[in-house]
């Protein structure tokens, strides 16, 4: 029922993204820090920090238009796209992205705040948000499932930063737990894993927590023995 639930809202949110992606476009923000002005998009993804540190990656596995668009991706290429190098682009990108965006903030300052900076609802946009959709779509064709998570998305990052925030602080947030003597190896969890990751061995080690984790609660539910439990909890010490 809850992976009813979670693509409900996923596929909803999908259809809502014609209204919604300047909201988590890295172009408007670049495109408003150059005349002095933080847009939507940058409170936006402040908004997904300071949520993260509670709710870790919830958005990206239950929200993002973009994973809604990568899971339907998923039907026609499941191959697996994890590993450290493939993580690891979207960190240089982002990083990169950030900084032009902080030194046109810098330069262009004192700054004004504008949540519908550029917004409009006029027919090019749909060309856009057609571009936009096409490329998520094919890249993650082309890689495999969710392969736009791990290696170009430019939210994650910020929400990845808050779980280590909330971490580093002792924040309880949401994360997996467990029940690592239930567990008989039967694999599924893995294979279910929209993020490719080997879940049979974290459950194995207890390493639960993951980057790459997008808190979609699929090994839970596909699990036999009911193994993976998941709450709100700090980082055990
Ligand atoms: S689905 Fe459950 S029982 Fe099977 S490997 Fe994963 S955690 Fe273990
Ligand atoms: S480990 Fe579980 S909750 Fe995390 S992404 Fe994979 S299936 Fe979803």
């Amino acid at each position: 029922m809850k992976q009813k639930i979670r693509k409900g809202i996923l596929t909803y949110s999908a259809l809502l993204f014609p209204l919604t992606f300047f909201f988590m476009s890295p172009y408007v923000i670049i495109m408003s820090a150059a005349y002095g002005i933080v847009n939507g998009s940058a409170l936006f993804f402040g908004f997904l920090l300071l949520f993260s540190m509670i709710g870790s990656r919830l958005f990206c596995g239950w929200l993002c238009p973009g994973g809604a668009i990568q899971e339907q991706a998923a039907h026609s290429n499941s191959k697996a796209w994890n590993g450290k190098w493939k993580n690891s682009s979207k960190y240089i990108i982002w990083f990169f992205w950030l900084a032009f965006v902080v030194f046109l903030w810098i330069s262009n300052g004192p700054l004004a705040v504008n949540f519908f900076n550029m917004y409009s609802l006029d027919s090019h946009i749909f060309v856009i948000y057609m571009i936009v959709v096409t490329l998520i779509y094919v890249f993650a064709l082309a890689t495999g499932k969710r392969g736009m998570c791990h290696s170009l998305c430019w939210m994650a990052p910020f929400m990845i930063i808050g779980e280590k925030c909330a971490d580093f602080l002792h924040i309880p947030r949401f994360r997996l737990k467990a029940e690592t003597e239930n567990c008989i190896s039967c694999g599924r969890c893995s294979k279910k894993c929209p993020m490719s990751l080997d879940v049979v061995e974290m459950v194995k080690t207890s390493q639960m927590d993951s980057n790459e984790c997008i808190s979609c609660l699929e090994c839970a539910d596909i699990c036999p023995k009911l193994v993976i439990k998941f709450g709100i909890s700090a980082k055990a010490k």
